[in-house]
């Protein structure tokens, strides 16, 4: 599976910088995703039209990147009229580039473009991608879950203590116990104690703490609390955080039972 655009429905642009930045909510990265290719749309593909789109995109976007060493790249755009796939504008197979690669012209060079690809890739089994591929059907919420390790981890783990194996995809596709696995990864979104925190910062270059199937449940909660609070920057240490994952949990169990 190609876990940077799994299907037509949705992809990742994680490494690419796109949560880095003070306000990665959705609303606010559509805009200026949309901003940005409707602008290189236009671009002629030249060294200096390239050269001032990139100029412009960054006085559009004067604010600092979260974390100084991740570039946030002016050509991360959407690929395809709907605006459901994110990722690189200067791609051979990117709108109006006639198969020319042009990755050469941004921050980290053609090949650093080419070759990464980020620990998620090989840390998460295809079982848990296989399910997770399903439940995701939206690039921002797709590029905060698919890369955060410790997350899916942490969470299956919880979830295959609470039924007491591993979870059958067949079981919760369209039923009760989907709309609960769904509830459950759009934390990495909408987790209910996150106060009015605008950031979504993104942990796409974190290894795995422990491999999938190595976690007791006490250590699952714990990183899975973990996650949220960096994701968000706030606080999940509080009896109430762990008391809506335990109840949420126990839905789930519930719902599951039902199928
Ligand atoms: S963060 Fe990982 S999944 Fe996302 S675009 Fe980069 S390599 Fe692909
Ligand atoms: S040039 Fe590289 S960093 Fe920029 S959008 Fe393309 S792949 Fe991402």
């Amino acid at each position: 599976m190609n876990l940077c655009r799994p299907d037509e429905l949705k992809s990742c642009a994680a490494c690419c910088g796109l949560y880095n930045v003070p306000d990665a909510t959705r609303p606010t990265l559509w805009k200026k995703l949309h901003r940005r290719t409707t602008l290189f749309r236009t671009t002629p593909r030249s060294l200096e039209e390239i050269d001032a789109y990139q100029r412009t995109v960054r006085s559009a976007e004067p604010e600092a990147p979260l974390e100084e060493i991740i570039h946030v790249c002016e050509f991360t755009g959407f690929l395809d009229p709907r605006r459901l796939i994110v990722g690189c504008q200067l791609h051979p197979s990117a709108p109006s580039n006639s198969e020319v690669d042009l990755r050469g012209l941004c921050h980290y060079g053609s090949m650093a473009c080419k070759a990464f690809f980020c620990p998620a890739w090989a840390a998460i089994p295809g079982s848990y991608l296989g399910i997770l591929v399903h439940a995701l059907q939206d690039w921002h919420l797709y590029g905060l879950v698919i890369t955060d390790v410790d997350f899916v981890i942490s969470l299956f783990s919880l979830l295959e203590a609470q039924i007491g194996g591993t979870i059958d995809a067949t079981r919760i596709e369209g039923r009760e116990a989907s709309a609960v696995f769904r509830e459950m990864i759009s934390w990495k979104d909408t987790w209910p104690l996150r106060g009015a925190s605008t950031l979504r910062r993104n942990r796409y270059y974190f290894k795995p703490s422990a491999p999938a199937g190595e976690l007791g449940s006490e250590d699952a909660m714990d990183r899975l609390l973990d996650c949220l609070a960096f994701t968000f920057d706030a606080p999940t240490n509080s009896g109430a955080a762990k008391a809506v994952v335990e109840e949420t949990l126990k839905r789930f169990g519930r719902a599951y039972g039902r199928e």
